[in-house]
C-alpha cells in the first residue's frame, strides 16, 4: 500500500477525502457524496444514518447501570471502576434483506429407532454484516434501530467522532450474508434431525442497505486491569462489555 491515498478528491466538491487504506467506499465529511472508490459516479443502493443520540456523560451513566445490575459482577464494580477511555466511532454496516428456504435430509436418532426425516426451513431476514475487516464487533447482538434511522445525512454526524468506511462492497458482504444465512439454517435444521444426509438452500437477496451506526466504544478500569464496553450510540443500551472475573466463595 502506497501513502499517496490522501491525495484523492471528491468527485462532488473537491474536498480532499480520508480514505484509509482497504476502504472501498468513502463517504466526503464536507459534502456526503457517496461513491466506491475509483468509480465516478455517485452511490446507487439506498444509503442511511443513525442518529446518535448520546453523550459522553449518558454513556457513562447507561455503563455503571450495566455494571450494576446483574449478580454475575463484583458487587463493588460501579464503584470502584474508573472509565478510561470513551470514543464515538461510526461503524459502517450492510444490512442485507435475505429470505432463505432450505430442504434437508438427514436422520432423527433421539428416539428410538432412528428414523429418516425431511422437512423445508423457510426464513426471511435481514442480516448485518460489518463492513470492516478483522474488526471485533458483536454484529449478531446488535439490531438496527428502526427509529432514528434517517436517509444519509452528513450534517447529522457527530463532529468529533470517528467515522469509518466500509472495507467491502456490497457484493462481498450479500456473500458474507448468504455464508452466515446458510450456517444458521443447518443450525435450525439441526433443532429437527441429528444427522443431515444432504442440506440445500436457496437465496433470494433484495437490495442491501449502507448504514452509518453510531457505536461508543469505552474502557473502564477496574482493580488494576482494565476492560472493554461496546454500547449502541441510538439507545444507549450495552451491547458487550467484559465483566471482571471474581473470585465466588462457595460455601
Ligand atoms: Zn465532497
Amino acid at each position: 500500500m502506497s501513502g499517496i491515498v490522501s491525495e484523492i478528491k471528491c468527485e462532488n466538491c473537491g474536498a480532499p477525502l480520508n480514505i484509509n487504506p482497504g476502504e472501498i467506499v468513502s463517504t466526503c465529511r464536507y459534502c456526503g457524496y457517496t461513491a466506491v472508490v475509483g468509480a465516478d459516479e455517485p452511490f446507487q443502493l439506498e444509503h442511511s444514518l443513525i442518529l446518535n443520540n448520546n453523550n459522553a456523560a449518558s454513556v457513562e451513566n447507561a455503563l455503571r447501570d450495566w455494571m450494576r445490575e446483574g449478580f454475575m459482577k463484583p458487587g463493588d464494580l460501579a464503584k470502584k471502576s474508573k472509565i478510561l477511555t470513551l470514543e464515538l466511532r461510526y461503524l459502517p454496516f450492510w444490512l442485507v434483506p435475505i429470505e432463505a428456504t432450505s430442504t434437508y435430509e438427514g436422520v432423527l436418532e433421539r428416539i428410538s429407532p432412528p428414523s429418516p426425516r425431511k422437512g423445508v426451513i423457510n426464513r426471511d431476514y435481514d442480516w448485518l454484516v460489518l463492513g470492516r475487516k478483522g474488526a471485533q464487533f458483536p454484529t449478531r447482538d446488535y439490531t438496527v434501530p428502526d427509529t432514528g434511522k434517517i436517509p444519509f445525512d452528513f450534517k447529522r454526524i457527530d463532529s468529533g467522532a470517528k467515522f469509518l468506511n466500509s472495507e467491502m462492497t456490497n457484493e462481498e458482504a450479500v456473500e458474507h450474508a448468504r455464508e452466515e444465512v446458510d450456517v444458521n439454517q443447518r443450525f435450525l435444521a439441526k433443532q429437527e434431525i441429528d444427522q443431515i444426509t444432504s442440506f440445500n438452500t436457496n437465496f433470494k437477496v433484495d437490495k442491501p442497505t449502507y448504514i452509518h451506526a453510531p457505536i461508543w466504544f469505552s474502557t473502564y478500569e477496574y482493580k488494576g486491569r482494565s476492560y472493554n464496553a461496546v454500547l449502541d450510540g441510538s439507545s444507549g443500551m450495552v451491547l458487550r462489555a467484559d465483566i471482571p472475573q471474581t473470585d465466588f466463595k462457595m460455601i
